[in-house]
């Protein structure tokens, strides 16, 4: 790269973020480089791979078009994990099954590497195995990027930040502070290879119809979120547990995963597979409040980069390409309006996110990751106790149902207490409704 390269816009990373930015610019004719540390996109990408695919409407035409997805989702399930047991319920909907479908599985290294072909079809460049090092600034307002390429300064109107849950470039702004333990979730991934016909089998499915089932409780201590998704040959099985509680328990990531295999709810789902691949990486969950500032001069953060994920719904990726999204309109906007990329002119961007689902629902479940962290026994004694309640409910063994209920009920005024009961569901109304 030489130090006279100089586009309309740079987009730091070609993932979801950064590429639907770049699809956004290039359609409007707009010279946007992406700059991808990466041999290729999505190479070091990872996710569970659960796609909300409504966020793609304003930016490519048809998709899923020819994108590489495996299978779409029509039965999402929710299992409470104890010690030898699970209480789950699902919803199964034949809405699901009617085109264009709404969600599928995916997996990154393959989506990742269509999109960015979507972006070169727009007209984007994109450039891997390239680190963007720092920003580079002039006057206050960034002009550009440096990277680790000899010579391999960048210049631009605009940079849209896009670099992942570590952004080292919003780091270099001051823009985001040092991630904090308790604000994001190291996840770990297996893709277990299964025959096609086991998976429909198994998962009472049939062709390209897919499940998904998210996994808490006791079984974990209360600490960690699991999840199992279909894909057409592999089933990707993986568990997250905040930073903080893994280094104060001292837990090895690895562990809860074959923690995870043995429960008997799953071990009959995944077996006989073949471990494919095995991933690691971490997701902001801190959520709203963790969020940092999304814009400086000459600058817009999106995706992950900006903390932009959903735990509770499981969503990232849409997030990311909807703000991707978003950035790239700005930019256009601002454009029109005579090309100031100052932060006030860019605070446009805000307001857009304000305005859409994104900023909408994370401020919805701001005080969720506190609460979950300040409350562990919420995913503890909730869990078992339903656990044992179902148990005595659906075990027939000559005593009533009336002498069980009592049973149940004194179990919850012992575990828990009537007062703590009445303020837990306060508090779990309070912030999640
Ligand atoms: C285990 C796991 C499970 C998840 N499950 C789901 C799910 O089921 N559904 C869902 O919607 N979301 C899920 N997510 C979240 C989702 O993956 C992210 O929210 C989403 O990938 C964010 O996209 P992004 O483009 O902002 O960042 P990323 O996908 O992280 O992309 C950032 C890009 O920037 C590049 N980059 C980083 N630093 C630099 C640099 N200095 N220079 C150049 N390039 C750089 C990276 O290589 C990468 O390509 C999951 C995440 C994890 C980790």
């Amino acid at each position: 790269m030489s130090s006279k390269l100089k586009y309309d816009v740079i987009v730091v990373g070609a993932g979801p973020a950064g590429l639907s930015a770049a699809i956004v610019l290039a359609k409007a004719g707009v010279r946007v480089i992406v700059i991808e540390r990466g041999r290729l996109p999505g190479s070091k990408n990872v996710m569970g791979g659960v796609f909300y695919s409504d966020c793609m409407k304003d930016v490519l035409d048809d998709f899923p078009g020819n994108a590489p997805v495996e299978r779409h989702v029509i039965d999402q399930r929710i299992w409470i994990l104890d010690q030898g047991s699970s209480v789950g319920f699902n919803h199964k909907n034949e809405s699901f099954n009617k085109k264009p479908y709404n969600c599928h599985t995916i997996f990154r290294a393959q989506f990742d590497r269509w999109l960015a072909g979507e972006a070169e079809k727009a007209g984007a460049l994109i450039i891997n195995s390239t680190v963007v090092k720092e920003a580079l600034v002039e006057n206050g307002k960034v002009i550009g990027v440096k990277t680790d390429r000899p010579q391999g300064d960048v210049f631009a109107n605009c940079v849209i930040a896009a670099d992942g849950v570590n952004s080292l470039f919003a780091k270099s702004l001051g823009l985001r502070k040092k991630i904090k333990p308790d604000s994001v979730a190291i996840a770990v991934k297996e893709v277990i290879g299964l025959d096609e016909k086991v998976i429909n089998d198994r998962f009472n499915v049939k062709n390209d119809e897919g499940v998904t089932i998210e996994m808490t409780g006791s079984y974990f201590n209360g600490e960690a979120m699991a999840f199992l998704y279909t894909n057409k040959k592999s089933v990707s099985l993986g568990v997250g547990m905040v930073l903080k509680d893994v280094i104060n328990n001292k837990v090895n990531p690895n562990d809860l995963i074959e923690h995870l295999k043995k429960h008997p709810s799953v071990a009959p789902l995944i077996e006989g597979g073949e471990t494919k691949e095995f991933l690691a990486h971490l997701i902001p969950e801190g959520g709203y409040k963790a969020m940092p500032k999304l814009v400086g001069n000459g600058v817009m953060l999106a995706g992950d980069a900006a903390m932009m994920v959903d735990a509770i719904h499981r969503e990232g990726s849409n997030l990311a390409i909807t703000s991707g999204k978003l950035a790239a309109e700005t930019y256009l906007e601002v454009s029109q309006q005579g090309g100031d990329f100052s932060e006030k002119s860019l605070s446009l961007y805000v307001k857009k996110l304000r305005d859409s689902f994104v900023l909408k629902d994370l401020k919805k479940y701001k005080g969720v990751p506190d609460l979950l962290q300040t409350n562990k026994h919420l995913l503890l004694q909730y869990p078992k106790l339903l656990n044992q309640a179902a148990f005595e409910m659906l075990n027939v063994d000559g005593v009533s149902k009336k002498d069980k209920e009592k049973l149940i009920w004194k179990t919850v005024k012992k575990e828990i207490g009537i007062g703590n009961l009445v303020k837990d569901l306060f508090k779990l109304w309070r912030n999640m409704v």
